[in-house]
């Protein structure tokens, strides 16, 4: 396992930017922590953080080419959006050139930007370090980083909030993917959403 991580550091450190270099290597750190203390894979939270941005910085001909050589279908919405298009690419990538293929994996780095229904403990795990990244300096990350600690559910659901609450206020497209995570995280919580966030 380790080998695959430090090939792919190597690959990033050619692919991405400083900046986005950093942010990955600060959600690896961010995963980790919340696997060792809600009780989740500290591998794959590793090898899913690193490849999650894989393709965030792809240039418009290289996305033609990886949708070309992987057949790769994007919805309505993510064909219009190009922000949205670079977490799927990294799922074709992971699977065909690191030979990744653990679906809890593959699926944590598909809906790391949107999240979805029926999330499962590793891809909230990535999604909610996406946000809390040490590197990462928005106005409410601090609320969110204190709620991490209290539940992963309950911090995630907070950010997606201010996610939707932000997309809306800029007159854009949301994914209905992360209205459903959002509900779906709402529902986990049950009667639980008061009690646990004091
Ligand atoms: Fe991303
Ligand atoms: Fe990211």
């Amino acid at each position: 396992m380790q080998d695959i991580c430090q090939k792919i550091k190597k690959d990033l450190k050619n692919i991405l930017s400083e900046h986005r270099y950093n942010h990955t290597l600060g959600v690896v750190e961010a995963s980790k922590k919340l696997c060792i203390k809600y009780d989740e894979d500290v591998e794959k939270a590793e090898i899913a953080s690193l490849l999650h941005d894989i393709a965030k910085q792809l240039k418009k001909d290289e996305i033609e080419d990886m949708v070309k050589k992987y057949d790769i279908k994007f919805d309505h919405i993510e064909k219009t959006n190009h922000q949205l298009k670079h977490a799927k690419i990294a799922k074709y990538i992971a699977k065909d050139i690191y030979c990744i293929k653990d679906e809890d994996i593959l699926n944590s780095i598909e809906f790391h930007t949107t999240g979805r229904d029926n999330m499962s403990k590793l891809e909230i795990i990535i999604c909610l370090s996406d946000y809390i990244e040490i590197n990462r300096d928005f106005p409410g990350v601090d609320e969110i980083r204190r709620l991490s600690n209290i539940s992963l559910e309950l911090a995630l659901y907070h950010a997606l909030n201010q996610t939707i609450i932000h997309i809306a206020s800029k007159n854009e497209v949301l994914h209905p993917d992360t209205l459903k995570a959002r509900n779906y995280l709402l529902e986990k919580l049950g009667e639980n959403i008061e009690k646990i966030r004091k």
